[in-house]
């Protein structure tokens, strides 16, 4: 392996284990120099960088180097910055200085347990709950006090940044403090394939299998992923049977209803669909308000009630983001050390959706799409005329004329040299559509959520 390549399979392990938002925060720009007698020298992009790197996230970087070459006993970090200008370094300076502080506030220093992945800030009492999750929330409450008896297993679903991973942690957490003797384990889909490949791969799958079925409460995140992976399904089933059986509680996730998950075998989704299946939607005003007032007492600084209603307005669809917009309203709050005045909060609020905005392009949302969908990108490029690729080039189509505001005929130089008339066509039929059609405004809402995120 040569030192991309070490750090590229590092990356995709740290990814994992940490939140995505973390990931590209801290991980970006970063890269290998040089590899000499056991240390690593690794490139960072400035000193914020650096000296959170080796804080916080010291040994996990050497542990994810460790495990793919023994031989590594130490790392350590250099400054290495593009040449730039001034003027340049010093708003860039800021910037990464609120950055910093937005940081801290999104991902205060809280341990997740190492047996069972849960992480205590996520609790019932954290939670706020209204119209659009009363019933997931009293579901979870229920399973959390009585498990393997009243409902299982508990399918969750609705779209990103709704609230799902903070109400499956909390479950957990009060099943500790209700149950110690149980054994509770909280796990993402992704890691648990993970896990499972990594157990081929080293010949330990029995000490896989034998972890998995000893649990008594098993809680699995974002279970959409687990479209079309056919021997993760096949050894999901078999867990989630032999749980089953026993009476053991099975909470999962999804940012979709089962029925929706592509490629999903038919045994696991009749699994999924057995128990009960609850939905989140996004929050209205009165709660997210609520979120608001609940987050900045968490974060020990007061905003008023102006200022947290003009959020609560102008962010609708993501408690995530929400939250990222309120973070970065405090961040610049703290580093001015004065409160903004609504004017300011209005400025920050616009430039995060410029940001937000200025990471879409055609190719991503062609991407997200034909992910969605479970269907190849070259074949919504090219001729296909199947339904199960026309209404997606559709969609991608609409998506691209709604968020990014493309020429007809641009977008149809895009999809292999289409006619202009039939990109007008899929616009005006998927428009046509949204009017009527619940589950389709549902299904874009997902897809616009996954964009953003
Ligand atoms: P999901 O897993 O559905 O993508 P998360 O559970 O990660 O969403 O929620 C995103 C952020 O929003 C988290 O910081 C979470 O604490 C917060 N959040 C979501 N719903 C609520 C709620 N009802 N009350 C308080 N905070 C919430
Ligand atoms: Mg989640």
């Amino acid at each position: 392996m040569n030192k991309e390549e070490l750090w590229q399979s590092a990356l995709t392990e740290i990814e994992l284990s940490i939140s995505k938002a973390n990931f590209s925060t801290w991980f970006r720009n970063t890269s290998i120099i040089s590899k000499k007698d056991g240390v690593v020298l690794l490139s960072v992009p400035n000193s914020f960088t650096k000296e959170w790197l080796e804080n916080k996230y010291n040994r996990l970087v050497l542990r994810s180097l460790r495990n793919l070459t023994s031989e590594i006993k130490d790392i350590k970090f250099t400054i290495i910055s593009q040449s730039q200008g001034v003027v340049e370094k010093v708003s860039l300076k800021k910037e990464a200085e609120v950055a910093r502080l937005e940081s801290q506030l999104n991902f205060p220093e809280v341990e997740t347990d190492k047996e069972t992945n849960l992480n205590p800030k996520y609790t019932f009492e954290s939670f706020v709950v209204g119209p659009s999750n009363e019933l997931a929330h009293a579901a979870s409450l229920a399973t959390s006090k009585d498990p393997g008896t009243v409902y299982n297993p508990l399918f969750i679903y609705g779209g990103v940044g709704l609230g799902k991973t903070h109400l499956l942690q909390s479950v957990g957490n009060a099943a500790l403090k209700n149950h110690p003797e149980k054994k509770i384990v909280y796990i993402s889909l992704e890691r648990f394939m993970y896990e499972f490949i990594n157990a081929i791969k080293n010949k330990s799958i029995e000490k896989f299998k034998d972890k998995y079925r000893k649990v008594d409460f098993l809680i699995i995140d974002d279970v959409q992923f687990i479209s079309g992976k056919e021997r993760t399904q096949e050894e999901f089933f078999h867990t989630f049977n032999a749980l089953f059986e026993k009476n053991k509680q099975i909470i999962l996730s999804s940012d979709r209803p089962p029925k929706a998950i592509s490629s999903l075998e038919e045994r696991l989704l009749s699994r999924f669909e057995g128990g009960m299946i609850a939905d989140i939607t996004p929050p209205d005003y009165e709660v997210r308000f609520a979120i608001l007032k609940t987050k900045t007492a968490e974060k020990k600084y007061d905003l008023d009630d102006q200022i947290l209603g003009l959020i609560a307005k102008s962010i609708t669809s993501n408690i995530r983001e929400l939250e990222g917009a309120l973070n970065r309203v405090i961040a610049t709050a703290r580093l001015t050390g004065s409160t903004p005045s609504l004017e300011k909060v209005k400025q920050i609020l616009d430039s995060n959706q410029k940001q937000l905005k200025s990471k879409i392009t055609p190719k991503n949302i062609i991407k997200v799409v034909s992910e969605f969908y479970d269907v190849k990108e070259e074949a919504l490029i090219n001729q296909s005329r199947k339904r199960e690729i026309v209404y997606p080039r559709q969609i991608c189509m609409y998506l691209i004329r709604e968020e990014l505001k493309n020429s007809f005929p641009f977008i149809g130089e895009r999809f292999g040299g289409r006619d202009h008339t039939t990109v007008i066509h899929a616009c005006s039929k998927i428009s046509k559509e949204l009017q009527t059609n619940d589950s389709l405004i549902e299904e874009i809402n997902l897809i616009k959520s996954r964009l953003y995120n």
